[in-house]
């Protein structure tokens, strides 16, 4: 036996969220949208031209990229595409974190973050955030590599005001700033505007929270035309057609309906705000968050059998075992209001069983 297992790169994957196959679940564990996509989406889907997929598709997605500049007022040249937001940070990765200084990272944030960090070889230090679970700009004005966070932050939802994002963009010219914008849909501002002023920021959003299409896998990111340009670079040096013609066609179709999807993130909104108060008085405690769930805790269960119960019952949630100061936390996401309903009824009797 040869020792060929010493030639492999060995890595720990990323372990996403369950998708159960049951029928009849309440499933508010990855924070998809409860809504289905945009009717013109659903409407495209059924009329789509089959024979199209003889060929293979625009490898620029030109469509795509077209109205993604235009919704948000860019030029084509600053809009990347790809197979969901973590397809198009992968490659923001390999692209803009090249360097031997460490990347900087919260300890409390994207699980996703430090095992492309450790796939691709990037080193990288994790920043504590504070006590509050609040990411302290301040702490990023160390030498690095780069930086990437989530705004708002994943699992906690805390929402950075757009000044102190603007502080640590400001503060590290000589690298690329990733802000991770996978919920900033859901009340946060992005940090667009500050894209006429620093070169070093690139923006990753997705199709998969606000948009209803998960399952469709868009992602994109927004930044300079040079840098868009290096990571297109890049991207072509790996896999030139990532976008399906499927996607390139709904996900057009996504962004023309605005009215859809404004209506969509305030139904969310709205639950969200109402779903607090319904925490609140159950004695569960959590961060403001601003994005389509919540991170709470509470003082006399243990989440992870909560977790278990919960799950028991049909109702599906995130716990994550690590950091250990997170340990006793749920990540909920916001269902309909149905759905939440139906969680809180569980809740209320689990407190009578307690
Ligand atoms: N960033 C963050 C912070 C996320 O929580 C997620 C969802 N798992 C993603 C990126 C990736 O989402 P997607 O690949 O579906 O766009």
């Amino acid at each position: 036996m040869g020792n060929w297992e010493d030639n492999i790169r060995k890595v720990t994957p990323y372990v996403p969220g369950e998708q159960p196959k049951k029928e009849n679940i309440i499933k508010l564990n990855t924070n998809e949208n409860p809504y289905p996509p945009a009717p013109g989406v659903v409407r495209a889907l059924k009329e789509m031209d089959t024979d199209l997929l003889r060929r293979y598709p625009d490898p620029s997605a030109a469509l795509l990229v077209d109205a993604i500049a235009e919704n948000y007022g860019l030029k084509p040249g600053q809009v990347f595409v790809g197979v969901g937001s973590d397809d198009v940070l992968a490659m923001a990765f390999l692209t803009c974190f090249n360097s031997d200084k460490p990347i900087l990272f919260p300890d409390i944030t994207y699980s996703f973050y430090d095992v492309w960090a450790k796939l691709l070889r990037i080193p990288y230090e994790v920043i504590p955030l504070d006590k509050d679970f609040r990411l302290v700009s301040s702490d990023y004005k160390r030498e690095n590599g780069g930086i990437v966070f989530p705004n708002p932050n994943a699992p906690t939802g805390e929402l950075k005001p757009l000044d102190e994002v603007e502080e640590i963009i400001k503060s590290n010219r000589d690298v690329i700033v990733i802000v991770d914008e996978a919920y900033i849909d859901f009340g946060g501002e992005s940090a667009l505007p500050l894209l006429k002023s620093y070169d070093n920021l690139l923006i990753a959003q997705t199709f998969s929270k606000s948009r209803s299409m998960a399952g469709m896998r868009i992602g994109y990111l927004l930044g300079n035309e040079k840098l868009i340009k290096f990571i297109n670079d890049c991207k072509y040096s790996f896999n030139s057609y990532t976008m399906n013609q499927t996607a390139i066609v709904m996900g057009v179709e996504a962004v023309k309906d605005r009215e859809y999807f404004l209506s969509c993130r305030e139904k969310i909104m709205d639950t969200r705000e109402w779903a607090k108060k319904e925490f609140l008085n159950l004695g569960f405690s959590f961060g403001d968050s601003m994005s389509n769930f919540l991170f709470v805790t509470h003082p006399s269960y243990d989440a992870e059998e909560l977790f278990e119960d919960l799950r028991d019952a049909g109702i599906y949630v995130r716990h994550f075992k690590k950091p250990e100061r997170i340990k006793n936390y749920l990540r909920i996401t916001i269902g309909t209001r149905e759905e939440m309903e139906r969680l809180f009824d569980f809740l209320k009797q689990y407190k009578n069983k307690q």
